[in-house]
């Protein structure tokens, strides 16, 4: 079994921890690229550019033995900035992007470094600084002197700092944790929808199906779960068997409310039918602009707006697409002249994230007065609006899982947000156009995937 731990382990120990088993264990099943995407990194040409003024002398190497020579070595001469270096401590590998040398003592002499990482979101996550607390562990290994702040660089250059303190506890249960794993004692399932982040993830389900766990359920809590395994409830059968007002006397810390939707959730699951608990609010008229959005987060790029236009006459799908990085700017605003011609018209799209990236690009490339309240204020989040109303007899509630639940197919075999992220990229790097429409296509069959949703969920939730 290989025991090393990387940056790489935090994030994926966080999202599952058998992931981490798996990964020691049998052999991988991730490219560099696929990596990349999930530790919210972006692509090295990209984070070049980012450097660019820093001036960061860049280690290149065959192998991680010889990079950590290489980074020492700078280290000890004291290089302002260093770029893709690596530290070894015992079986910790740390490869933070950068290492910034600043003023204080250590075993180098008047300075120390510091680490530093270049991460897409504008969020700092906790995984972000549970990494940034690794590599402090590592650095003061190396350089006897522990730093006491991280760092994260966003797209734009602009640097953030935390306090690595304020996470040394979760550090150490994570890093315990791992260790565990790692010494062959492996942690129960529980499955949630970062579970789908592992490549293990259909194993895992299919055991977690077999085995009838509470985790099953759609949005269940450990602390739930807990609960009723405290009151002889083990399995999602059990727990349809049961009636909410004997139950909630022996479950404390759930209200009687709240297990009559569990066990109404449980029935669905069992029974494979959706329950509607009541009306959809959604808007009177059925025309309709259904939007989805394509990123490619390695560049920090919306490259793709499709909206599907419904009207009493049928329907049209319009794209704004960036064929190339630097065509971000012309696609949305091509995008908001479009909806500018729609006054009115309700704007579907399924999730939140519409809605975060549309004031993210009004930030970066303007909008008319008042455009993004207005899309704000006609918008209908399909999910949001559901989630009131249906409980679906699934475990998760994304638009695959719901659009595929009622019927509808993909056309591509391996639709996936990750997936067309790495077409796209495909498409930029080798210009094979079909790459390209592969992306189109998958950016279609969302926005209609939405749609079918929404028309469904209209017809029955009345
Ligand atoms: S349920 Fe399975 S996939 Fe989810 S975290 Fe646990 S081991 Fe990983």
């Amino acid at each position: 079994m290989s025991k090393r731990i990387t940056k790489q382990s935090f994030y994926r120990y966080l999202k599952c921890p058998s992931w981490i088993w798996f990964d020691a264990t049998l052999p991988h099943r991730e490219d560099a690229m696929r990596a990349r995407v999930q530790d919210d990194a972006l692509i090295q040409e990209q984070e070049r550019a980012i450097l660019v003024t820093r001036k960061s002398i860049e280690i290149s190497a065959e192998s991680e033995d010889e990079a950590f020579a290489k980074t020492v070595e700078l280290m000890k001469q004291g290089a302002q900035s260093i770029y893709g270096g690596v530290l070894l401590h015992g079986h910790w590998v740390a490869k933070p992007d950068l290492f910034e040398r600043v003023s204080g003592k250590s075993n180098f002499g008047d300075y120390y470094y510091v680490a530093c990482d270049i991460k897409r979101s504008r969020h700092l996550k906790d995984e972000y600084c549970v990494q940034g607390a690794f590599y402090a562990e590592v650095l003061r290994g190396i350089q006897g002197m522990k730093p006491k702040q991280g760092y994260i660089m966003r797209p734009d250059g602009t640097v953030e700092a935390y306090i690595l303190e304020e996470y040394l506890t979760k550090f150490r249960l994570v890093l315990d944790g791992i260790e565990r794993i790692l010494e062959g004692i492996r942690e129960p399932h529980f499955l949630t929808s970062d579970c789908k982040q592992s490549p293990w993830f259909d194993e895992c389900k299919n055991e977690t199906i077999a085995s009838d766990h509470l985790s099953r359920m759609n949005r269940i809590w450990r602390s739930e779960v807990t609960a009723l395994n405290d009151a002889g409830i083990t399995t999602v059968t059990e727990l349809s068997t049961r009636n909410a007002d004997l139950l909630a006397r022996g479950v404390p810390g759930i209200t009687q409310e709240r297990l009559q939707f569990l066990i109404l959730g449980a029935k669905a699951l069992l029974d494979g039918k959706p329950v509607v608990l009541g009306k959809i609010d959604f808007p009177k008229t059925d025309d309709a602009l259904v939007v989805d959005i394509e990123a490619d987060p390695l560049r920090d790029l919306h490259y793709l707006f499709g909206v599907l236009d419904v009207h009493g006459q049928g329907d049209e799908f319009h794209t704004f697409l960036a064929e190339k990085q630097d065509e971000e700017k012309a696609a949305w605003e091509a995008f908001v002249a479009f909806m500018e011609s729609r006054p009115g018209i309700p704007v579907y799209h399924y999730g939140w994230y519409e809605q975060d990236v549309f004031r993210l690009m009004a930030e970066r490339h303007g909008a008319p007065e008042g455009f993004v309240d207005d899309l704000a204020e006609r918008s209908v989040d399909v999910l949001e609006r559901l989630r009131e109303a249906v409980i679906f007899p699934l475990s998760f509630y994304s638009l695959k899982d719901i659009a595929q639940f009622l019927g509808f197919r993909w056309r591509h075999d391996d639709a996936s947000g990750l997936n067309s992220v790495l077409w796209y990229e495909d498409w930029l790097r080798t210009g094979n156009r079909e790459m390209l429409n592969d992306v189109l296509r998958y950016n279609e069959d969302d926005v209609r995937a939405t749609w079918v949703v929404r028309q469904w969920a209209k017809q029955r939730a009345l």
